[in-house]
């Protein structure tokens, strides 16, 4: 007679009669290309740009044609089987890391670019294709897609629209959310769905914007129509050294205060910039304890009278070494540093963990110092990136994931990042979404009766609780167990609610 099984081969046995079951049912509706289950080729989509946490999906669906997504959404609903979209993976946040008993409906087929409409200054495009493809294929009418994020290489548009990402240029030209004009998905039960539309503003609710940023928690998108604007005639970037974080800082608060809205206004302080250097060599001042870049971007005479007024402010705010790119070499060159910004650290440590908050622009000083103190409680190394002007931060701390006590103190620099971050007035992500990364300090951000709202409109969308579950909103149940939970006056949801 067999003994009897233990839990955890009980536990897996049912995993394998659960994977086997969605098999089946998904083999009537996708070519057998489009389905893969077993381990060697679910375990690249295990995780996102959060390598810190892993999971492998029990299947992982590729279709490729929107009948076959709904057919996927379909056949999970009638299933109870959660789902999880997937663009690229380069989120930061944990957006996409499968369910442990569910599909991987990965979008990377959905690539072409459907139609550039020069005249219209718009572009519609399936969800998998990459934001750099799209200005690419703008180029030829002199148009582009302005959110830039420094990914921009790799993750697609649907990622971009799930996470409302935003980039280097989103200061003068607006996050994911200012540049799209219609979504058009599937629910979580294989219905089509259009929010928005080809016109600037569509009629009734703006479902539009809540859908932009919502984390494939509503939809999954499978076609997004965006605005291209013109290329400017030129653009001119600006390198500013500071002796002081502060310093910095308050220049940042200055150029703005000062009515200018520059076309990108980023700060790095000094390990960042001594990682990037050594990386890339982008002529950084070493010595700074804080740079700033800072571009202008328009017709000649707009560049040349911007920039004239922006170093002016700079150099009032105290700037030890300015200089202007005279050439579009040079200012990639400048660029160059910001952008590898993320690569350079992971150059020099074993893992990195990008957080993502945002402070009003004047507690910049504010926060970089608590950070400092904060790598010496936690023992660990923090580099600091930021889109200044955007008061969005970017501290890379710096850990072995190999060294379990070295995730968990890299946890608590995060999670203590976040939450000082909501103390300073600002909020515990910017642009790089909540995903799982952020639960916790989503119950200090938000009172219980804000995240139950939130869950209110998650069941609008999708009753049964099946798109992406578990992430971004956490549960009474995650508060009470984090042990803080914010009370401004809210009152409780009633217990009796249904939870996902
Ligand atoms: C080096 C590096 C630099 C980065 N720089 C920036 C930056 O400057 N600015 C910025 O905002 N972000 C940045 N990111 C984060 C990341 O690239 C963005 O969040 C991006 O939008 C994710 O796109 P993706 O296609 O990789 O999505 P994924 O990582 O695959 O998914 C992200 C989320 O979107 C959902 N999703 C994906 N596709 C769909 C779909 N079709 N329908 C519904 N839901 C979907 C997923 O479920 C998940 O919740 C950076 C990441 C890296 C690794």
């Amino acid at each position: 007679m067999n003994a009897p099984l233990t839990p955890v081969q009980h536990d897996s046995l049912q995993k394998s009669d659960r994977q086997s079951q969605i098999v089946r049912a998904l083999q009537a509706q996708l070519p057998a290309h489009a389905l893969i289950w077993n381990a060697e080729d679910t375990t690249p989509y295990e995780c996102d740009g959060l390598t810190a946490y892993r999971q492998r999906p029990l299947v992982v669906a590729l279709p490729e044609t929107e009948a076959q997504v709904a057919a996927v959404l379909k056949t999970c609903h009638g299933l109870g089987v959660p789902v999880v979209a997937r663009g690229a993976g380069t989120g930061l946040s944990g957006g996409a890391m499968p369910h442990a008993l569910g599909v991987t409906l990965s979008l990377a087929k959905f690539n072409r670019i459907l139609k550039i409409d020069p005249v219209s200054r718009t572009a519609v495009v399936q969800c998998g294709v990459r934001n750099l493809a799209i200005s690419e294929a703008a180029a030829p009418f002199n148009l582009y897609y302005a959110p830039d994020p420094s990914s921009q290489i790799a993750c697609t548009i649907g990622g971009n629209v799930a996470e409302n990402s935003g980039g280097v240029h989103c200061l003068k030209y607006g996050l994911t959310l200012h540049n799209v004009l219609r979504v058009r998905g599937f629910t979580a039960e294989g219905e089509p769905v259009e929010f928005g539309g080809d016109a600037l503003d569509a009629p009734g609710l703006d479902l539009l914007a809540l859908v932009i940023g919502s984390e494939g928690m509503l939809a999954v998108t499978t076609e997004v129509t965006v605005k291209l604007v013109p290329k400017p005639q030129l653009a001119r970037c600006i390198m500013a050294s500071f002796d002081d974080v502060r310093k910095a800082g308050d220049a940042v608060a200055a150029v703005i205060a000062a009515g200018i809205i520059p076309a990108g206004l980023e700060m790095m302080d000094k390990p960042m910039t001594a990682a990037v250097e050594d990386f890339v060599h982008a002529g950084y001042d070493l010595d700074a304890a804080a740079i700033l870049l800072c571009e202008s971007d328009g017709t000649a005479e707009e560049v040349e009278e911007e920039i004239g007024r922006m170093t002016a402010v700079l150099r009032g705010s105290g700037a030890t070494a300015i200089a202007v790119s005279t050439s579009e070499d040079e200012r990639m060159k400048f660029w160059s540093g910001r952008k590898n910004a993320f690569p350079a650290s992971g150059r020099i440590s074993p893992d990195y963990m990008c957080l993502d908050s945002t402070i009003p622009r004047k507690r910049l000083a504010d926060i970089l110092l608590a950070i400092q103190e904060m790598e010496k409680k936690y023992k660990l190394r923090c580099c600091n990136v930021f889109h200044a002007g955007d008061g969005n931060l970017h501290p890379l701390v710096l850990f072995d994931a190999n060294d379990p006590d070295e995730l968990h103190r890299c946890e608590l620099f995060g999670a203590d990042i976040l939450e000082t971050s909501v103390a300073m007035g600002g909020t515990v992500s910017g642009e790089h979404g909540v995903g799982v990364e952020k639960l916790n300090s989503m119950c200090v951000q938000f009172t219980a009766a804000e995240n139950e709202q939130m869950f209110g409109v998650k069941r609008a969308f999708d009753p049964a609780g099946l798109l992406n579950p578990g992430k971004v909103i956490p549960t009474l149940q995650r508060c009470a167990e984090y042990g803080k939970q914010v009370v401004r006056g809210g009152r409780l949801p009633h217990p009796d609610l249904p939870r996902f």
